[in-house]
């Protein structure tokens, strides 16, 4: 039996991963969140250990660490805007939780650690496709605390022999993401509302969206694997906004209107990723289209209408 923890597993990227780690026989799976922004309802807690508990507490961390094989670290301050209203609120729970967390698996000998870390916040405004031999450049607290993640996931796999990989996801979208303010859910959310989606630009800007069932699946091929290092994690090919406004009507049957507004100045134009260092290292092969994911995700949020 392998026994995995996934901090911040009651968030939205979480509770996918739970459901699909513990529907194996061979997995034991136990969550620990603070549900700041995540929610405990949105796991089968006959499935799956939960404990409510901070990434700041010792303690916490402590009972959920024990005899653990593997830890999936998603917890973090994930909301970029946020990060630029309070750096000091993401530097702690962000830098220092994964400090803490790193720590006690060198403590207690958790062998292999696959932490969640960003493309486009980390590496900034550059020509795409981005992909891992690309210079860091954060533009924001968020993309820099992912930074630290990564820098510290390195140094205490070469100091200490832990066996550890950062996984950049692209933008994940998927059901069960209510409470997220990515590009998905925002447009499913205004549509339930019957209110217009508003586009900054003439909607050619691109974007790489990958369906969260396959983000699972990598997750899990990453923690059965020894990769270390960074690895691009996304569909591996750009959407623009208006292909992505175009699916959402086939998906929904809806003709909503759509409102184009001037650029906003600071946005990155174009960002998608190479996905060959995920493909060779674990075998990472997207299979979901767009439209199909987008199928699934709107009968969710059509689902939460009610
Ligand atoms: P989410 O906000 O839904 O989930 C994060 C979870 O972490 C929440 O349940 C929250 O309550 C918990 N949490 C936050 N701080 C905590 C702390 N100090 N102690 C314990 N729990 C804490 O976000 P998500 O979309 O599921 O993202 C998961 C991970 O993936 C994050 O690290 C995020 O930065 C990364 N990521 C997500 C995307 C995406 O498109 N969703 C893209 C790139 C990277």
């Amino acid at each position: 039996m392998k026994k995995i923890l996934i901090t911040g597993g009651a968030g939205f990227i979480g509770r996918h991963l739970a459901s699909h780690l513990a529907s194996r026989e061979d997995t034991s799976v136990t969550v620990i969140d603070n549900e700041s922004l995540g929610d405990r309802k949105h796991l089968d807690l006959d499935k799956v250990r939960f404990i409510h508990g901070d990434l700041a507490s010792r303690d916490d961390l402590h009972t959920a660490l024990e005899g653990q094989d593997a830890v999936v670290h998603l917890a973090a301050d994930t909301r970029v805007m946020d990060s630029i209203e309070n750096p000091q609120y993401n530097f702690d729970n962000n830098v220092i939780g994964t400090f803490n967390l790193l720590e006690l698996c060198r403590e207690l000998r958790v062998s292999r650690v696959i932490a969640a870390s960003t493309g486009g916040a980390i590496l900034g405004d550059v020509d795409p496709p981005v992909h891992e031999q690309m210079a860091p450049h954060p533009t924001s607290p968020y993309g820099a605390s992912k930074l630290m993640l990564e820098g510290y996931l390195s140094a205490y796999s070469s100091s200490f022999g832990l066996s550890g990989c950062a996984l950049r996801f692209s933008n994940i979208y998927g059901p069960r993401s209510f409470h997220k303010g990515s590009v998905v859910a925002h447009f499913f959310k205004r549509i339930l509302a019957r209110e217009p989606l508003v586009v900054y630009g003439d909607g050619s800007q691109t974007r790489d969206y990958l369906y969260v069932g396959d983000l699972v699946e990598a997750i899990r091929a990453a923690v059965d694997s020894d990769v270390q290092g960074a690895y691009q994690l996304g569909s591996g090919k750009p959407t623009t906004l208006n292909q992505l406004i175009d699916a959402m009507r086939t998906v929904t049957g809806l003709d909503f209107e759509v409102v184009y507004e001037d650029f906003r100045a600071g946005e990155v134009k174009d960002t998608w990723c190479q996905i060959d260092k995920a493909r060779a290292g674990f075998g990472f092969e997207p299979s979901t289209t767009l439209e199909d994911g987008l199928r699934a995700t709107w009968a969710w949020f059509d689902a939460q209408r009610a």
